[in-house]
């Protein structure tokens, strides 16, 4: 069903979105990986996700902070592999403390690769999706996106703000074949979570499995991580056919989190 389509998956070289790009790899797709790290590991994989699924990868190093970066990607992918079919805006970065000491370019930061990247790649995506009549974003939120905490104002701000672009595009592209929908994962235990699981520790004395336990895991009734490959089967779920009126919709992955 999306055998030979093209896929952008921002932040692709670890946690979340890396497991997104190899569902899709898996499916049959041609992907492009985005997002920093090492050059040789980062060829490493790329290499090794082509071998394994017989598909065509691309990597860009495209800074999602920088807008004229971001479309030039999106540019990249509709000349390489012809149409940019499935766009899944996913990178992001998280800081933790007080607004009033929140650092002002933290904020920044934040609200640009977030929120803002994910605006440059769909306003350059969707052109090309409009002409074909088909099309999926999916946008990676969070339960963040639908609720908040305290300490990440930036963080939930973006996430808030992503899930309402989701909406927008959503009902701009309804009736054209293309479909624009948010995921709102819980708690992944990714890089971006261990950092978070390393900082807590150390700030409250306490050892790694009690700050699992009682911190982060404190907010997801499962009191289990939700997986990489869950998340990415949603994806891969709301990019095919069954997912077709599926549209502005944020979906919950989160173990119970915002039920409560
Ligand atoms: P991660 O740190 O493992 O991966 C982030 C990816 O984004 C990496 O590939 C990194 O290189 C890339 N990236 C960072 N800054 C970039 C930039 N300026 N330009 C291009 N790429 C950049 O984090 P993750 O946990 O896999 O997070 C992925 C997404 O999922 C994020 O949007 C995050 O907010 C969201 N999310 C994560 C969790 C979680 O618990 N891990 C929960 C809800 C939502």
């Amino acid at each position: 069903m999306l055998k030979g389509k093209s896929v952008i998956v921002t932040g692709s070289t670890s946690g979340i979105g890396l497991g997104i790009a190899r569902a899709f790899a898996a499916q049959g797709c041609n992907v492009m990986l985005n997002g920093f790290g090492d050059g040789a590991q980062i060829e490493k994989l790329r290499s090794a996700i082509a071998a394994e699924h017989k598909v065509t990868v691309l990597y860009s190093s495209a800074d999602m902070a920088k807008a004229l970066e971001v479309s030039a990607m999106v540019d990249q992918v509709a000349r390489r592999f012809g149409t940019v079919d499935v766009l899944v805006n996913n990178a992001g970065i998280q800081h933790v403390a007080p607004v009033e000491e929140f650092p002002v370019e933290k904020w920044d930061q934040i609200l640009a690769i977030n929120l803002s990247s994910a605006f440059h790649a769909i306003r350059t995506a969707l052109p090309g999706m409009k002409s074909r009549n088909w099309g999926r974003i999916i946008n990676v939120a969070s339960a963040h996106g639908l609720v908040a905490s305290p300490f990440k104002s930036a963080y939930v701000a973006a996430k808030h703000g992503l899930v309402g672009l989701t909406k927008s595009v959503a009902l701009e592209t309804a009736g054209k074949g293309i479909t624009c929908n948010a995921i709102c994962p819980g708690y992944v235990l990714t890089p971006l979570v261990e950092k978070q699981i390393e900082d807590q520790s150390k700030a409250r004395g306490i050892s790694r499995e009690e700050t699992i336990d009682k911190v982060i895991l404190d907010r997801q009734p499962s009191t289990e991580f939700v997986k990489i490959e869950e998340v990415a089967a949603l994806a891969v779920f709301l990019a095919g056919d069954p997912a077709a009126s599926i549209t502005g919709a944020a979906y919950s992955i989160d173990g119970g989190w915002t039920a409560q």
